[in-house]
């Protein structure tokens, strides 16, 4: 039986790189003999400074929004990480026994702080440019620890993630052997990554080096899963791209364009060989951007009006996570019975 986790931020809106790179796949996922748990995952959010009640708000619009996205209630645990207390628990018993060293080596905690420069620019300017860490905070060096938990806590057997999280994932599962051989059991097993293809994993329109991501201070950079039509034509018409002539695909010298292809071949499901055929008619960038713009409108009408819906019954969200964590919680509950006996804490 396929048990799947996966969990994202409520650290803005979501972005056309998280809907093909994550949550299209959790709606696919949903399937008979599958157990699927998807989370908002809060206690992940305040490694970074949030404004509680902007957070309060971003929960839930995260939540609807991965409801207009095809996570369906009666199949899928939907639920706020920090309703489940497991989480926190079976982070603690990790912390204890995972070695300093291995977090050290994870880069996207090195990325976030350069990131938040502009955004959070008091708090954590001084972390990168004192020597070394010392006030970088223990829960944003920590956060691959508490990912693992909220993996190992269900005993995940698939784990949908873009390729930002590889490296967390591989991590995960060196503190599943790492428990097993200090209880001298095989109580975790190792989670499998399920990958999205290439052509899924969205660069930012500003800068097709980084990945697109929430919490870029700059909202150009990104395309809003709920933004207006008329917002995504001009953002992606103000896409980065390059003085070549005509239209290529070449990741290395055209990224911006190669970007805006992957984007145009990632909506319509298609190769990036099929998109280029689709694009034979079209001479420049301009006309290019006007193509993926009709292509990722139409794409997320569906869901953009799925989500008005949702939007217009907050009882109704919140009903289902209320329920989601209910249910997350009776697997939560056994596991950590089970880890406390193992270490002796029951
Ligand atoms: P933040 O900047 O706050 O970390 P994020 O955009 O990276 O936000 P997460 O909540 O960290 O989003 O990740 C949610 C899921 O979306 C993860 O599975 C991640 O791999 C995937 N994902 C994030 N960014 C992209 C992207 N640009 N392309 C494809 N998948 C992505
Ligand atoms: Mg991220």
């Amino acid at each position: 039986q396929r048990i799947v986790f996966s969990g994202i931020q409520p650290t803005g809106s979501p972005h056309l790189g998280n809907f093909l790179g994550a949550l299209d796949n959790w709606a696919k996922l949903q399937q008979k003999d599958s157990v699927t748990y998807y989370s908002v995952v809060d206690l992940h959010a305040i490694t970074l400074p949030q404004d509680p009640k902007v957070l309060r708000q971003s929960k839930h619009d995260m939540a609807a929004a991965l409801l207009a996205c095809g996570v369906d209630p009666k199949q899928s645990a939907l639920f706020e990480q920090s309703k489940v207390r497991g989480h926190s628990e079976l982070a603690w018993i990790f912390n204890c026994i995972t070695p300093v060293g291995w977090l050290g080596r994870m880069t996207q905690w090195k990325s976030k702080i350069e990131k938040s420069h502009t955004s959070h620019a008091q708090a954590l300017l001084e972390t990168s440019t004192s020597a070394g860490t010392a006030s970088l905070k223990m829960g944003l060096f920590d956060y691959p620890v508490l990912q693992a938990a909220d993996i190992l806590i269900y005993k995940a057997t698939h784990v949908p993630i873009g390729d930002d999280q590889i490296q967390h994932l591989e991590l995960c599962r060196d503190i599943a052997t790492l428990f097993n051989n200090n209880t001298k059991s095989k109580y975790f097993t190792k989670p499998e990554a399920i990958s999205p293809p290439s052509t899924k994993r969205i660069m930012s329109l500003r800068d097709p080096s980084a990945k697109m991501s929430k919490s870029d201070p700059s909202d150009f950079s990104r395309i809003n899963l709920f933004d207006e039509p008329k917002v995504i034509q001009q953002k992606i018409s103000k896409a980065m791209t390059d003085g070549h002539k005509g239209i290529s695909f070449d990741t290395e010298n055209r990224p911006g364009v190669s970007n805006l292809i992957n984007i145009y071949a990632a909506v319509t499901n298609k190769s990036v060989d099929d998109a280029l055929k689709d694009m034979n008619g079209l001479h420049n960038s301009q006309q290019l951007k006007q193509a993926v713009s009709d292509a990722v409108i139409s794409r997320i009408h569906p869901i953009q009006s799925e989500y008005v819906k949702l939007q217009a019954d907050p009882s109704y969200v919140q009903q289902v996570l209320k329920e989601g964590a209910a249910k997350a919680q009776v697997t939560a509950d056994e596991t950590m019975e089970q880890v406390y006996k193992l270490m002796g804490l029951d």
